[in-house]
């Protein structure tokens, strides 16, 4: 199939009047106008097979997973997206593959305004970036270096699903079945927490997405604000299939499993009630496991205190890609 062929039949969609789009998919580049008085917030975000899925990982899976993921850096920045741009590195174009993975990109997308505008199709190993594009406020943009002493430590949905559905997948623990479905759910289909993100403008104080693991994604909270953290690991709200695994293998995934893209946040503890009714307007379970502290010579910047407040001596440590 002729690359154009493949654009068009794939990754062509009309877009409607108030989508902002003047000039989509098909030139040099897009045309976009976001609304009046907003500033634009743009990331990237690149799956490569072998590294961030398997060979062979379900196409409407991966479609909707590459998406996700850079939605959720949309939803930690209490942004709304807009537009994306999609470069596809193939190894061959194989039309039952394409129709899956753009039937999982296009739902998402379709389920949250976001709307395709271009991109770039190249042939090689199995590859794929977005980039994403949004609209925030000025002002209102959840930062990473807000975070202050004495700020409440908060986290959305469950923690840890998604990396035992990984360790599930690469056959180093076993689950039950059901355990199995929702973890492999978790890990596959990602829900970016957009809704919970902008009702946290005003309310957090920073906010990250859980992609690397609860402690260096946090850890990157600390760093930018110069803060220090207290965690009450007992507090950390998990899937249920953690209590039935190992405790060492509980804690990796807790402290450490990536890919859960759930908001790991801080606000004021005076704003309690407002973070607590940003989760019920938005149906988000958000749960509280710390808080932020004054950094001080010689201790480490982040504490997990186990149920009977003893640290945790060792601490696992989340994903890097160059260490
Ligand atoms: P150029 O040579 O100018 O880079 P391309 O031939 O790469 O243009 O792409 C032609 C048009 O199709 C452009 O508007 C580009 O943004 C769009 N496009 C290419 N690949 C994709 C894709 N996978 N998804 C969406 N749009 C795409
Ligand atoms: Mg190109």
């Amino acid at each position: 199939m002729p690359e154009f062929d493949l654009i068009r039949r794939y990754f062509t969609r009309p877009s409607s009047a108030s989508s902002g789009v003047l000039l989509g998919v098909g030139d040099d580049a897009a045309l976009l106008r976001p609304r009046a008085g907003c500033v634009l917030a743009a990331s990237t975000d690149t799956l490569v097979e072998g590294v961030h899925f398997f060979a062979g990982a379900e196409a409407q899976a991966l479609g909707h997973k590459a998406l996700a993921v850079n939605l959720s850096d949309m939803a930690a920045m209490g942004a709304a997206p807009r537009w994306a741009l999609l470069a596809l590195t193939l190894p061959r174009p194989q039309a039952r593959w394409l129709q899956s993975f753009s039937r999982g990109f296009l739902a998402l997308a379709r389920r949250h305004g976001v709307h395709l505008v271009g991109g770039d199709t190249t042939r090689g190993p199995l590859s794929i970036t977005v980039q994403v594009m949004g609209e925030v406020m000025p002002g209102a943009a959840l930062r990473r270096d807000g975070a202050r002493p004495g700020d409440d430590i908060w986290v959305s949905g469950e923690i840890g699903g998604a990396a035992l559905g990984l360790a599930a997948a690469r056959g180093r623990i076993k689950l039950a079945p059901a355990d199995a479905r929702r973890c492999a759910l978790r890990l596959n289909r990602p829900q970016p927490r957009l809704a919970l993100g902008a009702a946290l403008h005003g309310v957090a104080s920073a906010a990250i997405d859980i992609s690397d693991g609860l402690l260096a994604d946090l850890g990157h909270i600390l760093e930018r604000s110069r803060v220090a953290a207290h965690i009450e690991y007992a507090d950390i709200p998990g899937d249920a299939a953690l209590a039935r695994a190992s405790a060492t293998a509980a804690r990796a995934a807790q402290l450490a499993g990536g890919d859960d893209y759930e908001l790991c946040f801080t606000a004021r503890r005076a704003a309690r009630a407002r973070v607590l009714a940003a989760a019920r307007s938005t149906r988000t379970r958000v749960t509280r496991i710390g808080s932020i502290e004054a950094r001080s010579r010689g201790w480490p910047d982040c504490v997990v205190f186990d149920a009977d407040g003893v640290p945790l001596p060792q601490l696992p440590k989340g994903y890097d890609h160059f260490r």
